[in-house]
């Protein structure tokens, strides 16, 4: 016999797959003496039968319910229905693993006309117990019946204008008795039937539709984007009902044992009095901050502060916990890992180590490379000083610039036209999902700081601004209206989520530096990691920047890309179209005394650590305009009068270098094979570089682009080597290597590495050699159908594709070391900043990647996973 339903004393926290997390948590808190409501969980199994539609199934699991109900009933001293003294239940799905928002829950559940008059005589109070049953109403309305919740909103909203109230908890007795009734008779409107009386009827019903809620396309939705499992199924917890609402001595609320957006060691939380369940989150009525607990009930504060710090130790993670207050007694309703943002993932990582409490490896495992990403998102500037249109809460932080938008459908229409939108609306519900995941920023005029908008904001990482109370939303005239101003769709404004201001129009961002806990995980991070982190770059401004976000080294200095500023491409040109060596030797002797210049630079920037310089690699044409822009300027010069010959000689070679298929052309190290004289001066300013820079700490090396073959790398080290000559002897230290970047050099590199002193794969072209696919042209024709017809899982321009290219680097990699068994081998194609990719060059057993600057502090933390 399968057991399908525990009572909360049964389980525990490590049995989250059955008894999803919710479940599980509170039979922990159960097990060490917390105040939580006796109750009992349905298992995720019993909910996956459910949905095969099993025959008899629920009348089987019915009869364990009703045992567990009767055990609950006498632990209780209530029993279901009685017109005495009734229990009441909460009916709560859980699933294993947290979705927040998505799946839906019953309050007060076995409350009819008898048993909430008992109610109120027991509790000597009429009005929380019209105000229970109308919640209870609503509830199982929208929940079970699926009655739109706006529905009972708006006549709410109706009794509240009629009563000329604001909020709910000002309705007395009779109001909310009224409504009851209005309640009722929307509810057999909408579903034709009376409202269920019968407990019993109520409780299946309710938990059949806790069952049906795991396929709801919300769910769906949330678990597609965060890539989770659809056969987990939810389990359902049923418990004890306690009371926020009971009176001013009451309340609820929920916090966290350390701020999820900037990760502060400190209570964090907001409560309601006289509220109860969803009120807090649902953005009714704005909730105070935790902190004016103290002041409002000293006692509650201080055993809940306790209760959460013991929480957080015995679980060893940031805990977010939801309570309730009745009649001055504390109950803990939930706790689970509490989500964050990204700069509180590394705060409290960091934190938490220092304090003892985890390891600097479980600290690097808790800040995922996407969270480190995100952290280099944009800010305003700090020294910045916007004009602030409207103040809201700081919900998600990072600033972000749109226009705004106020429906979630038209925000993903924008967003898929490339697009930057910010979803503006009241406050969201989980129907929004899409609209939130389409928008770069959030912003709302409702709800707090654990409000459904903000919650998610800090799941996505996007920049949200909550709660923002001076903002008029009118969302049928699509128009925000702040003060005298008033914004209609479309118009661009900025929200800083780190601050809460609300700014007109776009405000210039700028990138965070990398300094406190993000510098101290990132050098945790390098201690552990057995790959080191290089980055590409062509400039000293490049070079300045890897430096500052910890690279190790320059994997990758294009020297071509020096060659296109302004006042070097008329010279690189000269020297493109030059017939005679002479003529092109005078340009070179000029570009000489640049490139020295630029290579001074860098290597200043990187003293102490190894810079490698590339020979140039593009098909010369990409320096002359095209034919036909020549053609273009050949016309307007005669119109003109002028003499156009000296554009026809440009013209003539640029019709002579024109290639069918250039990137497997003449380029890389050919043009040094063909054109000698080109390397020649490249390796000169190199070296003219390295002799002045005599107080710098040098450690240069020469890579050679496209090698196939043992002869070609041969000439070129030969070439080095004689020009090295030239210098003052013995005063360079220098390596020669090449780059790995076709088939065939991967197959030959034992014969290569007889000459290069260093590989690095150039894994943008050996991908586009190894599969025979063209990086420019893929992309925008058919990979998107490729992707979806599952011939790969992503672009392998974008993830390294291991089975093939992999096997090519492995092979290369082994065979380099049979013949040089201290070869530096790494990466610097785009891959290198990518963190699966990076696993895969961690497991075979490279020294390094290299990527771009920006992506240095991404990729030194997935080095740092690859090696936990
Ligand atoms: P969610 O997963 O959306 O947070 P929950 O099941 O946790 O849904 O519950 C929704 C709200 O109802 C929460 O605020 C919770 O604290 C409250 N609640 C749940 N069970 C009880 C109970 N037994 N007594 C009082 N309030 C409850
Ligand atoms: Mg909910
Ligand atoms: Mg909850």
């Amino acid at each position: 016999m399968i057991k399908y339903v525990y009572d909360f004393s049964e389980g525990s926290s490590d049995m989250k797959a059955l008894l999803g997390g919710k479940g599980a948590y509170l039979a922990q808190m159960v097990k060490e003496g917390l105040p939580v409501p006796s109750g009992f969980t349905v298992t995720t199994k019993a909910c996956l039968r459910y949905l095969q539609q099993e025959k008899g199934f629920m009348d089987a699991l019915w009869v364990d319910v009703q045992a567990a109900l009767s055990r609950l009933e006498e632990r209780m001293g209530k029993t279901l229905g009685s017109d005495s003294d009734p229990l009441l239940l909460s009916v709560r799905s859980g699933a294993p693993v947290s979705m927040p928002g998505m799946m839906d829950t019953v309050l007060n559940l076995g409350l009819n006309d008898e048993t909430r008059s008992a109610l109120a005589a027991m509790s000597g109070n009429d009005r929380f117990a019209w105000d229970s049953y109308r919640r209870f109403i609503q509830m199982f309305g929208d929940v079970v019946k699926g009655v739109a919740g706006e529905k009972f909103e708006s006549l709410l909203d109706d009794v509240k204008r009629e009563n000329v109230v604001t909020y709910d908890n000002q309705l007395g007795p009779d109001a909310l008795e009224d409504l009851v009734c209005r309640y009722k008779t929307l509810y057999k409107k909408e579903t034709g039937e009376d409202f269920p009386s019968d407990p019993m009827v109520q409780l299946k019903l309710a938990v059949e539709a806790v069952f049906d809620s795991w396929n709801t396309p919300r769910a769906k939705t949330y678990r597609k984007i965060h890539h989770m499992a659809d056969d987990m199924g939810t389990a359902v917890n049923v418990m004890a009902m306690v009371y926020g609402n009971l009176g001013d001595d009451s309340g609820t609320g929920v916090c966290f044992s350390r701020n999820p957006a900037d990760g502060e060691k400190k209570l964090y939380g907001e409560f309601l009095i006289n509220a109860q369940g969803e009120d807090v989150v649902a953005g009714i009525r704005t909730p105070q901050p935790i902190a004016a607990l103290e002041g409002v009930m000293p006692d509650i504060y201080r055993d809940l502060s306790e209760k959460v710090e013991n929480l957080e130790s015995r679980f060893q993670e940031m805990q977010d916990i939801e309570f309730t207050v009745e009649r001055g007694k504390l109950y803990i309703l939930q706790t689970r890992t509490g989500k964050r943002s990204a700069q509180a993932a590394v705060k409290i990582a960091v934190d938490m180590a220092n304090e003892g409490l985890i390891s600097k490896k479980t600290a690097i495992g808790r800040v995922t490379p996407d969270q480190v990403e995100r952290l280099l998102h944009s800010q305003i500037d700090p020294g910045y000083v916007p004009e602030v249109l409207a103040q809201g809460l700081p919900a998600s932080p990072g600033a972000a610039v749109g226009q705004i938008v106020f429906d979630p459908d038209e925000a993903v229409r924008l967003s898929d036209k490339g697009e930057s939108v910010l979803l503006v609306r009241p406050e969201t519900t989980p129907d929004d999902i899409h609209g939130l995941y389409a928008a770069r920023g959030i912003l709302t005029s409702r709800g707090g700081m654990t409000s459904h908008a903000a919650v998610v904001a800090r799941g996505l990482g996007k920049p949200c601004v909550s709660g923002a109370e001076d903002l008029l939303i009118d969302l049928e005239g699509k128009r925000l209206i702040i003060g005298d101003r008033i914004f209609s769709e479309g118009d661009v404004l900025t929200v800083d989520g780190s601050t809460g201001r609300v700014i007109e129009g776009s405000v210039p961002l700028s990138l965070p530096s990398i300094s406190g806990e993000l510098e101290t995980i990132l050098d945790w991070s390098d201690e552990v990691s057995a790959l080191q982190v290089w980055a590409n770059g062509d400039t000293p401004d490049d070079a300045k920047r890897a430096r500052s976000f910890g690279a190790k080294g320059i994997g990758l200095c294009r020297t071509e890309h020096m060659f296109m500023a302004e006042d070097r491409f008329p010279v690189m040109q000269r020297m493109v179209v030059a017939k005679e060596l002479e003529e092109r030797k005078a340009a070179l002797e000029e570009l000489r005394a640049m490139q020295k210049e630029d290579f001074m630079g860098i290597f200043r920037e990187m003293d102490g650590l190894p810079v490698i310089v590339r020979l140039l690699d593009p098909p010369l044409h990409e320096f002359l305009p095209r034919v036909s822009e020549l053609d273009k300027r050949i016309a307007q010069a005669e119109e003109s009068g002028q003499d156009a010959s000296a554009l026809r000689k440009v013209k003539d070679r640029a019709e002579n270098l024109r290639e069918v298929n250039p990137m497997l052309g003449f380029r890389g190290c050919r043009l040094g094979l063909v054109y000698p004289e080109i390397y020649e001066m490249q390796i000169r300013a190199i070296f003219d570089a390295m002799s002045e820079l005599t107080d710098v700490d040098l450690k240069v090396e020469i890579m050679m682009p496209l090698v196939q073959t043992k002869r070609e790398m041969s000439i070129l080290k030969e070439m080095v080597l004689s020009i090295a000559g030239e210098y003052e002897a013995g005063s360079l230290k220098y390596l020669v290597g090449t780059m790995i970047e076709l088939p065939r050099a991967a197959l030959r590199a034992g014969e290569l590495a007889e000459d290069a002193e260093f590989f690095s794969f150039g894994t943008n072209d050996l991908t586009q050699t190894c599969l025979g696919l063209s990086r420019d042209d893929v992309e925008a024709k058919f990979m998107k159908d490729y992707v979806e017809k599952g011939v790969f899982k992503l672009s392998p321009f974008h993830e390294l594709d291991r089975d093939g290219v992999g096997e090519l680097m492995s092979i290369a990699l082994q065979r380099g070391r049979e013949v040089r068994p201290d070869i530096s081998v790494g990466i610097c194609g785009e891959h290198g900043g990518n963190p699966e990719s990076i696993a895969f060059c961690h497991s075979i057993g490279l020294d390094y990647v290299s990527c771009s600057p920006f992506r240095v502090p991404v990729a030194r933390i997935a080095a740092a996973w690859s090696a936990l």
